[in-house]
């Protein structure tokens, strides 16, 4: 018989990229790692469907490149192929125009005037040097307005703004996000990933797994057990009681907010209470075949629209196949109709990519994904407005993913925070002697 009752140092919840990558510092720190993930597969929003060869991510996801990401690869050892989106188009009018990224594209614009240009090539200049933690409680709207005198640039930044915080809201969203992901997107590249995002989360798996950690999909934690301002450790869907001297919790801010509450006691309600995810619809699309068309990645300046043919840059499709995203970023203040929001999609591919129906194999439509667990707002004061790791009440107990901590955005926050959630784990609990010799060391 199944005992009731086990033992280990410390237990993670959830076995998405924040969940993978903290058992993995912890792992290697020589510390009994358990992971408990309820779907039956790893990954969470990061996992990738394969469907005739297509590998799907769930909805638009693309690398950005020199954040905390990129640093917890490289001290995990996690390597991965992929190829970087090279010249993308803005549609104005139902027109086409080369994306200025750079001082090379921004001379061969065709819509914008010399006075545009060179205000937008002098904010390029500047753009490297700028204090994005200054602007936090600033909206980007706020920032656009009180910075950017021409509103031909002004439109085109705020369509960047929308494809980059993941909402149509400029009004509400730190200005802090906007900089700081345009500074990084200027210097560093964006990758696609040959495979999807099951790559990453299957290298991180290894990492894990190779080091001790023990990765159970397929069970679902009911709640943390608590007692006297300390956890003792997690009950699961099961009835199995798991004892362990730290928790990290790493899921959705709601899903932290179930699991910790127990009706008389609720010290993360208010804090995640007053959290907005990023929601987005996306369309993503199969092809036999890409149509002829140059139009493969757009950023509409008009509607809050982008759409990547991923497959041209990384090997997500079968041979001659085309694997194409498209996301309408949503606008918290103005609720619309999904249906609208996919024909505005559907839309989309007929302008850019005209005789796709034909070429259809397979389609995707997720209307109303949360793709980030908490959007840094002006009035919360930006990344630092996020909740921390800890858990107020509750010593033992620690946060992790893209609504936790002060660093970064998507996946670099989950993974910022992940690191941090683990190195506190080492730092603040006793474990056996050996772990603690190699936890110091890590440190
Ligand atoms: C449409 C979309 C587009 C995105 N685009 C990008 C992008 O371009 N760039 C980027 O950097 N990031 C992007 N992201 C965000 C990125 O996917 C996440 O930041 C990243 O995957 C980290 O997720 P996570 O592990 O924190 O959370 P999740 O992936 O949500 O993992 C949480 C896990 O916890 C599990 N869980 C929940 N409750 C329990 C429980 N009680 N017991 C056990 N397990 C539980 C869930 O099943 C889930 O697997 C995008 C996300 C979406 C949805």
């Amino acid at each position: 018989m199944e005992a009731r009752f086990t033992r280990t140092d410390v237990v993670v919840v959830g076995g998405g990229m924040t969940g993978l990558i903290a058992a993995g510092y912890l792992a290697r720190a020589g510390v009994a790692v358990t992971l408990f993930e309820k779907a039956s597969n790893l990954g969470g929003r990061a996992a990738t469907r394969t469907s005739d060869g297509y590998r799907f991510n769930r909805g638009i996801h693309a690398l950005y490149t020199g954040g905390a990401a990129s640093s917890v690869f490289q001290e995990l050892g996690i390597s991965y192929r992929y190829g970087s989106p090279k010249e993308t188009f803005v549609l104005r009018q139902g027109r086409f125009h080369i994306l200025p990224s750079g001082p090379l594209e921004l001379l061969r614009s065709d819509f914008l005037s010399t006075l545009d240009k060179l205000e937008l090539g002098r904010l390029f200049a500047v753009l490297p040097r700028l204090d994005a933690r200054a602007l936090a409680r600033l909206s980007v709207q706020e920032w656009l307005q009180s910075g950017v005198r021409r509103p031909a640039v002004r439109q085109l930044l705020a369509a960047l703004a929308h494809t980059f915080v993941y909402s149509a809201s400029l009004d509400l969203v730190s200005a802090e996000v906007f900089v700081d992901k345009l500074q990084r997107s200027l210097a560093h590249p964006v990758h696609y990933v040959d495979g999807g995002w099951q790559t990453l989360v299957d290298a991180l798996r290894q990492v894990a797994e190779r080091a001790g950690a023990r990765l159970a999909s397929g069970t679902h934690v009911e709640a943390i057990e608590h007692q006297a301002g300390r956890v003792r450790g997690v009950r699961l869907r099961d009835g199995r009681l798991v004892e362990a001297s730290a928790v990290i919790v790493a899921t959705s801010p709601r899903e932290a907010v179930k699991l910790v509450d127990d009706g008389s006691f609720s010290p993360l309600r208010e804090a995640v209470d007053s959290l907005v995810p990023a929601r987005l619809a996306c369309l993503d699309v199969a092809l036999r075949q890409l149509p002829a068309s140059r139009y493969t990645i757009v950023q509409d300046l008009e509607r809050p629209r982008f759409l990547t043919t991923q497959s041209i840059y990384s090997r997500v499709a079968p041979e001659g196949g085309a694997l194409v995203y498209t996301f309408k970023q949503l606008d918290l203040s103005r609720p619309t109709d999904p249906r609208d929001d996919e024909r505005d999609l559907e839309d989309l591919l007929d302008t850019a990519l005209p005789g796709w129906r034909d070429l259809l194999i397979r389609r995707f439509y997720l209307p109303r994904i949360e793709a980030v667990g908490a959007l840094p707002m002006a009035s919360s004061g930006g990344f630092a407005g996020r909740p921390g790791p800890r858990v107020p009440g509750l010593d033992n107990l620690y946060l992790a993913g893209d609504w936790v901590g002060p660093e970064g955005f998507l996946v670099d926050a989950s993974a910022a925070s992940a690191r941090q959630a683990a190195r506190l784990v080492l730092r603040e609990t006793a474990f056996s002697r050996e772990a603690v010799a190699t936890a110091t060391a890590m440190l």
